[in-house]
């Protein structure tokens, strides 16, 4: 028996974003810890991420918060980005 494997470790690459399937993911967090990227603790949920996971906005603040807990402290709103001419 072969194990089924997709071919997409290969398309990953060290600092890209987190895909949704859970196959991937591991893809896709081997690609980032061969890289030497670690993973850290949420302070809220208890669990580990890469930094791509993690709130940028709380990063900064010296606590370490995943994504989907970050926006229960922090909101915030899909046009975060300003224009500027
Ligand atoms: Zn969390």
């Amino acid at each position: 028996m072969t194990p089924i494997r997709l071919d997409g470790i290969d398309s990953y690459q060290p600092g890209d974003p987190p895909p949704d399937g859970y196959i991937e993911w591991h893809d896709w967090a081997d690609v980032q810890r061969r890289a030497g990227l670690r993973q850290r603790q949420c302070e809220a949920c208890r669990l580990w991420y890469y930094p791509q996971e993690l709130s940028g906005e709380t990063v900064r603040t010296g606590r370490v918060v995943c994504n989907p807990c970050g926006p229960k402290s922090h909101p915030v709103t899909p046009t975060h980005t300003e224009e500027r001419s």
